[in-house]
C-alpha cells in the first residue's frame, strides 16, 4: 500500500468510502452486514487505514456499521472521517446534537477528519451564513480535540468553489472533489485541482471511478479501452490516472465486494503513474465518453428518496446508457421492473434538485420511454 504524508500522519493512498456496501433489497439501509464487515476487514488487512463515512450514507446506517467493524482494532491503527450534513439547511440548528450522535454511532471519541458535506452552488449560502456559526462551532470541536483536521467536500462550480475558498481557506485543511479522467474536462476537475494548489490545499478524491460506472462501461466502449490500454483493467487505469496528479493525497473508493478491495489494494501497492502520453490518451478517452451522450450518473442515489413515483432513477439511467451503445430495446425492456419504467415519471424535477451532478433526469427519461415504446 502506498502511504502519503499529511501533517505527520501516514495515510493510506487508498481510503474506503462506506457508502456502497452490498444490499439485501432495494432499500439503501438494508445493508448486507456480514459482507460489509468483510469488506472493511479486508481493507484494513491490506493496509487501508482511512475510512470515510457520512450522516446520510446508507440511510443513516453507514456510521454505525463502520464503527462496529472498526471497534475490534486499536483506535490508533485507523483514521475515521465523517461529514456534517449541512446540505440540508435545517441541520444547521442541530449541529451539536448531530455531531454528538455521529460520535456515538461511530463508537469513537474523536474524528480524525471531519468535512462539511457537499458544498455546492445550492448549499454555499447555507454553509457561509454567519448566522449558522457552523464553522465556528466545528473549530471549537477541533480545539477540544474531537476533530483532528477540518475540510470540505465540494461539488460547486469553479466560481462557487473560489467564493468558498476565499472566505474559508484558512480554516480548511483539505478538500474532497470529484476527480477522475472523465471529469478532468467534463466537470472542470483539472481547474479545481489547480485552484486547490493555489490555496495550498491537498486533494482528497471522491468518485475515482464515478460510482463504479467507469468500471462497467458498455461493451463497445470497453473494446475501445482494451485497444488503448491492453495491460490495464478499467479501474486500474482510473487509479493510475489519479496517481499521476500532484497534490492528490487521498483517493476514496466506495468498494462493494472483497474482490474489489483486493484488486484496488493491489493497484495501490504497486504504483504505476501514467506517463504523459498515457495521461493524454485516457483524458481523450474520457472526453469521447462524455460526448457520446451517456448520462454521467454516479449512482449516488441522492435523487431516489424524493421521487414520488419511487423510480430507481440510477438504474433507469444505466439502461439509458446501455441502450445508447447496444440499441437492444428488448434487453432494455427486460431490465426494467414492471410498473417502474421511465413513462411513470411525472416530471416533478425533485431528482434534478437533489442531484449533485445537476443531471437533467426527466428529459432523459422521456427519451428512454420513447425508445422503449
Ligand atoms: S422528475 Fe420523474 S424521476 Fe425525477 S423525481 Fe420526479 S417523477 Fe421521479
Ligand atoms: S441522477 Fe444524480 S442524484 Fe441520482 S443517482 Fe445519478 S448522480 Fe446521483
Amino acid at each position: 500500500m502506498i502511504y502519503k504524508d499529511f501533517k505527520g500522519l501516514k495515510l493510506s493512498g487508498l481510503g474506503l468510502g462506506n457508502m456502497r456496501f452490498p444490499l439485501l433489497s432495494d432499500d439503501q439501509s438494508d445493508v448486507d452486514l456480514e459482507q460489509a464487515e468483510k469488506i472493511i476487514d479486508k481493507a484494513f488487512e491490506l493496509g487501508v487505514n482511512y475510512f470515510d463515512t457520512a450522516w446520510a450514507y446508507h440511510g443513516g446506517r453507514s456510521e454505525s456499521i463502520l464503527g462496529r467493524a472498526l471497534s475490534k482494532y486499536p483506535r490508533e491503527s485507523f483514521y475515521i472521517s465523517d461529514k456534517f450534513p449541512g446540505f440540508d439547511v435545517k441541520n444547521m440548528a442541530r449541529a451539536r446534537e448531530i455531531f454528538a450522535e455521529q460520535l456515538r454511532r461511530c463508537g469513537v471519541e474523536r474524528f480524525d477528519f471531519y468535512l462539511l458535506h457537499n458544498v455546492s452552488d445550492n448549499t454555499l449560502d447555507g454553509y457561509m451564513n454567519e448566522g449558522s456559526a457552523l464553522i465556528e462551532y466545528l473549530l471549537e470541536e477541533k480545539a477540544a480535540g474531537r476533530i483532528g483536521h477540518l475540510g470540505f467536500s465540494c461539488h460547486a462550480e469553479l466560481d462557487g468553489m473560489r467564493r468558498f475558498l476565499d472566505a474559508h481557506h484558512n480554516e480548511m485543511e483539505f478538500c474532497q472533489i470529484q476527480l477522475n479522467y472523465l471529469d478532468w474536462t467534463y466537470q472542470h476537475a483539472r481547474e479545481k485541482v489547480d485552484m486547490l494548489r493555489e490555496y495550498g490545499l491537498p486533494v482528497w478524491v471522491m468518485e475515482p471511478v464515478r460510482g463504479g460506472r467507469l468500471s462497467r462501461l458498455p461493451k463497445a466502449v470497453v473494446e475501445e479501452f482494451n485497444s488503448i490500454f491492453p495491460n490495464d483493467t478499467l479501474p486500474s487505469a482510473a487509479f493510475r490516472f489519479l496517481q499521476s496528479i500532484p497534490g492528490v493525497t487521498m483517493v476514496l473508493s466506495g468498494m462493494s465486494s472483497v474482490t474489489q478491495v483486493e484488486e484496488n489494494a493491489a493497484t495501490w501497492s504497486n504504483p504505476r503513474p501514467m506517463d504523459g502520453e498515457e495521461f493524454e490518451k485516457i483524458v481523450d478517452f474520457g472526453r469521447r465518453i462524455s460526448k457520446s451522450g451517456m448520462v454521467p450518473c454516479t449512482g449516488c442515489r441522492y435523487c431516489v428518496a424524493g421521487c414520488p413515483q419511487q423510480l430507481d432513477i440510477p438504474a433507469l439511467l444505466t439502461v439509458y446508457n446501455e441502450l445508447l451503445f447496444t440499441n437492444d430495446v428488448e434487453a432494455a425492456r427486460t431490465a426494467i421492473p414492471e410498473g417502474r419504467g421511465p413513462d411513470m415519471c411525472v416530471a416533478c424535477h425533485n431528482c434534478e434538485k437533489a442531484c449533485p451532478q445537476e443531471l437533467k433526469v426527466p428529459g432523459r427519461l422521456v427519451e428512454l420511454a420513447e425508445k422503449l415504446s
